[in-house]
């Protein structure tokens, strides 16, 4: 039997509840539940893909090339379990989705209404494409009381009714501050909230208390009492030293067991539970053996959410190799008016990645032959290898103007603009008329590494890879034969042998660049192996300096 647990939040919007939706996923796939997180959005857009990070932080490319939500990568941190295309949605799609139908003459003369039309997409949505999961974990985008997220709440509350207590629960992330000048916890935020949201008839059955202090008895009382829950079910849920402590934070309070005991899995809930993987990474992120200063150049610098799964993907690396991944993020436009050594020289490896657009671009540029000729670990992620193929197609090759079509017409085009594919035996097309949203080279494809080369050791001589793509541009598979024999080495080809996947410098100590994002598959608990190696090898530099 699958039980849906639908999490929303209130009071103010940025308290966490995508980590809280993936911590309790994860605690209940520690006490051997399948589990499945979902999320719906509700906002009009139809999917992330098109929105600036600024807006919306990082876009979370899963293996089937949805371009989602960034909550999906904490759903897949916590869990393991692959993101689909069909764990988020946003009102914009269920809305389209509605309008094909109307259009299709398949309401038959009906008026189409937000209830129960839209409501019914919704509802369909969350109960769709499920494969016997115990658990199903549905987070509501946004705060309870926006306008947009009624149909999502509404679609929740008839999802409760109709499935019945003993299959949905309706957990309640809030917001209890602490006033300096009165002194003590305020309640009266999250009584407003559990009000806001029983007026749309939904009556939280726990609370999940963000605070920053500790909240006493007689505070969990008072909401209790005053929210109408058990006071059992009023977790606090204290902000920690790493996300990577959330799910031990949230099992001492209880968390795990409320919900069991919602469900009356009585017997379940008093079975012990295995937490040391959580245990093991905590502990190596509190007492880590040693440090390394890595440089991420990017261009959303002062907005570290546009790169969520790589500052992530970084920690795991330390965590493989036991040290404290120190992180200095650099805006990449001031290196194309200042000496990178001013900025990077203490720097034990250099990340540029993924980026779209000609802004800071030359400054990218730069960085990647600071760490070229200063033997620096470098690290390109798609935008971040394409740039440093244009630097060594520039500077070791020597063809002066080479640049990618990304910037305007070139008679170099090192880097063009991919107008067709190969994707699992199908061809795909694009041309410069093509939409924006949705039509970039996306989700897993294979990668066939060349024996003998730096990745294939990475990889432990594996032959074939699967990785997750997002780009619109690709290495010009024509200059290879020039680059080689320059010193730059394509490790990793697609199958076909016509897109360069991965390139690196035989002659330097850590230089890779690779054409997809592997942040988006590195887990805690699984890190993911160029991350490993990469920050072993600043490791090994800060050895040197
Ligand atoms: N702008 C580049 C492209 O579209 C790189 C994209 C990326 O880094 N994700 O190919």
């Amino acid at each position: 039997m699958t039980r849906f647990i639908f999490i929303t939040g209130g009071v103010v919007s940025s308290l966490g509840k995508g980590l809280s939706s993936a911590a309790l996923g994860a605690l209940l796939q520690a006490r051997g539940f399948k589990v499945r997180l979902r999320k719906l959005d509700p906002y009009l857009n139809v999917d992330p893909g098109t929105m600036s990070p600024y807006q919306h932080g990082e876009v979370y490319v899963t293996d089937d090339g949805a371009e989602t939500d960034l909550d999906l990568g904490h759903y897949e941190r916590f869990t393991g379990v692959p993101a689909k295309r069909s764990d988020n949605v946003t009102a914009g799609r269920i809305y389209s989705k509605v309008l094909v139908k109307e259009r299709r003459g398949d309401y038959l003369g009906g008026t189409v209404q937000v209830i129960p039309h839209v409501t019914d997409a919704i509802k369909e949505f969350i109960t769709d494409d499920l494969d016997n999961e115990d658990f199903v974990l549905v987070e509501i985008g946004g705060t309870v009381g926006d306008i947009e997220g009624l149909p999502f709440v509404e679609a929740i509350r008839q999802l409760g009714n109709e499935l019945g207590s003993e299959r949905a629960l309706f957990v309640h992330v809030t917001l209890v501050p602490y006033l300096n000048a009165a002194g003590e916890l305020k309640t009266k935020p999250t009584q407003h909230s559990v009000k806001e949201l029983l007026s749309v008839g939904i009556q939280a059955d726990i609370m999940l208390c963000r605070s920053e202090h500790d909240i006493p008895p007689d505070a969990r009382r008072k909401l209790a009492s005053f929210c109408n829950v058990q006071e059992d079910s009023v977790i606090p849920a204290l902000d920690v030293e790493s996300i990577y402590e959330v799910p031990l934070s949230y099992h001492r309070e209880g968390l795990d067991v409320q919900v069991l005991r919602h469900f009356r899995m009585e017997e379940d809930a008093q079975k012990p539970v295995n937490l040391s993987r959580w245990e093991k990474i905590a502990k190596i992120l509190r007492t880590p053996e040693g440090e390394v200063n890595i440089a991420v150049v990017g261009k959303y610098t002062n907005l570290l959410d546009a790169y969520k799964s790589l500052n992530e993907a970084l920690v795991h690396g330390g965590i493989a190799n036991k040290v404290r991944v120190n992180l200095k993020w650099v805006e990449s436009e001031i290196f194309e008016s200042s000496d990178p050594v001013l900025s990077l020289e203490n720097c034990d490896g250099i990340l540029v990645p993924g980026g779209f657009g000609e802004r800071g671009a030359e400054g990218k540029i730069a960085v990647a032959r600071f760490a070229r000729e200063r033997r620096v670990p470098y690290f390109g992620i798609c935008f971040g290898m394409q740039l440093a193929v244009i630097e060594a197609a520039r500077n070791l090759a020597g063809i002066k103007d080479a640049s990618s079509t990304e910037f305007g017409p070139t008679e170099n085009a090192v880097i063009g603009l991919m107008t067709e594919w190969n994707r699992g035996g199908t061809i795909e097309k694009r041309d410069d008329g093509s939409d924006l949203g949705g039509t970039m080279r996306l989700g897993a494809y294979p990668c066939r590494l060349v024996e003998g080369t730096k990745i294939s050791n990475i990889f432990f001589n594996q032959p074939e890879i699967s990785e997750r793509h997002r780009h619109r541009y690709e290495v010009n598979i024509s200059y290879k034969k020039c680059l080689e024999d320059a010193g730059l080495a394509f490790s990793g080809l697609s199958p076909d042998g016509l897109l360069p996947e991965i390139v690196e410098i035989p002659d330097h100590p850590w230089f890779v660049g690779v054409q997809f994002h592997p942040e988006l598959m590195s887990k805690p608990f699984a890190p993911h192996p160029i991350f490993t190696s990469f920050i072993e090898a600043a490791v090994t530099q800060s050895r040197l300096v």
